[in-house]
């Protein structure tokens, strides 16, 4: 994979820039190869994968046409293999912050960390912007977090042998206090109420696993301290709704308060929107800005469905409307890729 967080003062040039590297921005980049068209792809996050890396990698997904059951990692990884073959350019870990047309009617696309991008056509795959978890407001929290406090689960295994508190009450909180409850020494679920707001499936479960008493529910109360040396975790300290407190000893916690979705800065593009999504063709996945489309979660028409299936597809017509912006006046021999096979992509710009 090609990926570059070193930027450079010069624009680089591409065909297509892709904004967000999630499922559907990763297929986008093998939809447009496929047309022989390379792309820039940059991305907020540190890793490829969007939600499905950032927020359920490990968790089974069912509806990937071909895949009867498969792990959202484990997509996520078939997806940037697929692309490898047209070397895609990854900048990971900045925010596109600007994009303006430029007078030859190319795009050019900013980032937080001032690399310009040049591209003929724009394609939005930004899913819910960008996003980022609702932290509690616990003093010193940010010392620890990406290690005693994390927002998600990425790997089950860290949580092997630990003493975890997990706080909230929705289907995350309930899923993973089930899931981790197999490894973990103990789970201290704290929810501010009596009851869950997680499938009764999943509650059921939950209320079994209180029997044996490796899951302790702690209702009502909430997330009040946390006690530790600014970087290793001794406890966490919870209150109920008349303020008593109390310490529970843990080396983990993990808040499911859900997420902040933001446009960000794609709300100041000047594109049509509705609710916070880009309104597009859905015929072409064009917006209201010629020359720039969007893909996926973030795209909207009359109908549309927000599953990772319907952004393949809207990946593969946005790639066939933006070649002639690519291409100009040259005729698309059109072939399925069981003839074509994948083909060679011409060589960089830059
Ligand atoms: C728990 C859970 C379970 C799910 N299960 C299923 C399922 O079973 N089947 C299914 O089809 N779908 C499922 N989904 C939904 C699925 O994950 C989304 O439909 C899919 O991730 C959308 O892909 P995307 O590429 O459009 O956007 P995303 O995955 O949201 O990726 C968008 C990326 O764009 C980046 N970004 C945003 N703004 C900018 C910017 N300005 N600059 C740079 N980068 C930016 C973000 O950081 C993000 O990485 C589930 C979702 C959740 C939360």
């Amino acid at each position: 994979m090609a990926d570059s967080n070193l930027t450079s003062d010069a624009p680089l040039t591409t065909d297509v820039a892709v904004v967000g590297a999630g499922p559907v921005g990763l297929f986008t980049v093998f939809e447009c190869g496929m047309l022989k068209m390379r792309c820039h792809v940059i991305d907020t996050l540190e890793v490829i994968g969007g939600q499905c890396a950032a927020l359920y990698p490990e968790k089974p997904i069912y509806d990937i046409p071909g895949y009867p059951r498969i792990l959202a990692q484990e997509l996520v990884d078939r997806l940037a293999e697929q692309a490898a073959p047209f070397v895609p350019v990854y900048h990971l870990g900045q925010q596109v912050t600007g994009l303006n047309r430029q007078e030859d009617g190319r795009w050019r696309l900013t980032t937080s960390k001032g690399q310009v991008i040049d591209a003929a056509a724009v394609i939005i795959a930004a899913g819910c912007g960008a996003f980022g978890p609702n932290r509690p407001p616990l003093a010193g929290i940010e010392d620890y977090e990406g290690g005693a406090v994390q927002y998600l689960v990425q790997r089950r295994e860290d949580f092997r042998g630990r003493r975890v508190v997990i706080a909230g009450g929705g289907d995350s909180a309930v899923d993973w206090a089930i899931s981790l409850a197999e490894l973990a020494e103990k789970i201290y679920l704290v929810h501010r109420r009596a009851k869950f707001r997680a499938a009764p499936e999943s509650v059921d479960r939950l209320q079994r696993l209180t029997e044996s008493g490796k899951v302790e529910l702690v209702i009502p109360y909430q997330l009040a301290g946390l006690d530790g040396d600014g970087h290793r975790l001794s406890g966490v300290e919870v209150a109920d709704l008349e303020g008593n407190k109390k310490l529970l000893p843990a080396d983990r916690l993990v808040p499911f308060f859900g997420l902040s979705m933001n446009l960000g800065p794609i709300a100041d593009w000047g594109l049509e929107l509705d609710h916070h999504h880009i309104t597009v063709n859905p015929a072409t996945s064009e917006t209201s800005a010629a020359g720039i489309f969007a893909v996926g979660d973030i795209a909207h028409y009359q109908g549309k469905l927000k599953l990772i299936l319907a952004g393949f597809s809207e990946a593969a017509l946005a790639s066939h409307a933006i070649r002639p912006l690519v291409y100009p006046g040259e005729a698309l021999h059109w072939e399925y890729s069981t003839t074509r096979g994948v083909p060679e992509v011409p060589p960089a710009a830059d």
